[in-house]
């Protein structure tokens, strides 16, 4: 139930945003500008289905070219909105200057239910939304970028991706005007999984710092944590997934739109995710106690609470009665400004969203660089790599020899030593160290200011620095 105390989305993010200035030496001109969105674009436009002519509304909004192209996500959901989209794409900018994606921040959005329509009319909807906004070139190999987000994926990014190539046939660099395609589309690997594999990461960083999780009272490493996390979509899906199979860790809970499941002992991720492909949701689910408010779940005793589905789920009516002493906004804003304030006062560790799920981003960003470079990673050097290898492990193989039983190489290492890193390999090391030196950045401020008591209010701290600094250099 939202509180009318509630500010909008935009307001809390721009709240959070006004706490780190309001520890920064900004001039207020410069402030504002970094603030402010600089334009959001609405479209209104016909589609003729079903033998009706059916109106849409849609969004694409700029929040900061201080860098270009910018770059967010379109998202499908029937309460996408204007206050939003700017909400989601002043998040982009900070997102993007706090792990060095060289993009200003944007974002898109479609006011519909994907779930009401046929793919055949989805494919026409998505093209004429594309359409409209890339006549505007609000979709842009240099100008502005978009990629999934809630309600959209691959297969629509495929279809965004030929729109604008058929309406720009001369343009080498075409495909590079959207991200998160899948391969046979100039995708990349791993960029499916990409923000949830960022999640992982970031939390295996935050385990790797005593300090870190003696500030959330938890100790040792993530085996055994008991998770509770909201949306089996695409972010949360890959979340849990690599969290409880490659990390040890246990998913006690699973929120999603149409109640929740919890089983203390572990939900099998792919099991649910199974359950709600063949069946539209959570409801039935066989091992686990269903409950139909699933929002009740958000506080029950866990360690570590996911939000990955929707913003302000958190907010002044729960905030108080949330247990998890930490909490990864897997989701865009998913704690609103009023609840934020009440989980800081209780100690409660969040690693926040501009950061927490900027592994989408990330991914993209390698993705943008693959089609304008026109190349897959790891094609040139892979089989030199593995040949330079190759020397390495007959040497050890003649040593082996000469030994005589007395030392022999470890099973398992030849085949590991001598496999070169393919395109999904890079990714995921370029994504792992990307998220490492922004948390890495962030546990700087946060440790080291006395002023500074969360890590949100430090990513804010290092990302508008770098935004500031941009805008500098520019002469502003
Ligand atoms: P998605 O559409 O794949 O998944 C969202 C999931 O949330 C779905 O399973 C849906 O059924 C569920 N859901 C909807 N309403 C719910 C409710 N009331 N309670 C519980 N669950 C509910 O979307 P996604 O791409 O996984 O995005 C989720 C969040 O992550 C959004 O905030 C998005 O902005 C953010 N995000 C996504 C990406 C990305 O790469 N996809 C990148 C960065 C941030």
């Amino acid at each position: 139930m939202k509180n009318r105390n509630e500010p909008s989305f935009r307001e809390s993010v721009d709240l959070m945003f006004n706490r780190a200035v309001a520890l920064m030496d900004l001039p207020p001109g410069l402030e504002e500008k970094i603030r402010v969105c600089n334009a959001t674009y609405t479209v209104r436009f016909g589609v003729r289905l079903r033998g009706d002519i059916k109106t849409f509304t849609g969004y694409r909004s700029v929040h900061s070219e201080h860098m270009e192209p910018v770059k967010g996500g379109i998202r499908f959901a029937p309460s996408v909105n204007q206050d939003e989209v700017e909400a989601l794409a002043a998040l982009m900018t900070y997102k993007c200057a706090l792990v060095e994606a060289p993009f200003g921040g944007s974002k898109g959005g479609l006011c519909i239910d994907p779930r009401e329509y046929e793919e055949y009319e989805l494919e026409q909807i998505t093209r004429r939304f594309a359409y409209e906004l890339a006549k505007r070139d609000l979709i842009h190999p240099s100008q502005n970028v978009p990629a999934p987000d809630m309600g959209t994926g691959e297969r629509e990014m495929a279809w965004i991706a030929d729109q604008y190539a058929r309406m720009n046939t001369t343009d080498i660099n075409a495909r590079a005007c959207v991200t998160g395609k899948p391969l046979n589309s100039g995708g990349i690997s791993g960029r499916v999984e990409a923000t949830g594999r960022g999640v992982q990461y970031a939390l295996q960083e935050f385990f790797r710092d005593k300090r870190d999780m003696a500030k959330a009272g938890l100790e040792g490493s993530l085996d055994g944590k008991r998770i509770i996390v909201q949306g089996l979509g695409n972010v949360g899906y890959h979340a849990a997934k690599f969290l409880s199979e490659e990390d040890g860790a246990r998913v006690i809970g699973i929120v999603e739109w149409d109640g929740g499941l919890f089983n203390a002992s572990g939900l099998d991720v792919d099991g649910v995710r199974h359950w709600i492909m063949q069946n539209g949701g959570v409801k039935g689910y066989p091992d686990a106690t269903y409950m139909e408010n699933g929002a009740v779940l958000l506080e029950e005793e866990c360690d570590i609470l996911i939000p990955a589905a929707l913003e302000g789920v958190i907010n002044l009516s729960n905030a108080a009665k949330v247990k998890a002493p930490l909490i990864i906004e897997a989701a865009n804003g998913p704690v609103t400004a009023g609840a934020d304030d009440i989980l800081r006062e209780k100690g409660t560790v969040i690693i926040p969203d501009m950061y927490a799920n900027a592994g989408g981003v990330t991914v993209s960003y390698f993705e943008w660089v693959k089609n304008l470079s026109h190349i897959r990673f790891g094609r040139m050097q892979r089989r030199q790599e593995e040949a330079r290898h190759q020397l390495v492990i007959d040497e050890l193989a003649n040593l082996e020899q000469v030994m005589a039983g007395q030392w022999e190489m470890s099973a398992g290492f030849k085949d590991k030593y001598l496999k070169g890193a393919g395109e999904l390999e890079l990714v995921r090391s370029g994504l792992d160290d990307t998220m490492r030196i922004a948390y890495q950045s962030m546990r700087d401020v946060w440790h080291s200011r006395d002023d500074v008591d969360d890590l949100r209010t430090a990513a804010y701290l290092v990302s508008i620095g770098k935004v500031a600094q941009s805008y500098r250099a520019k002469g502003l």
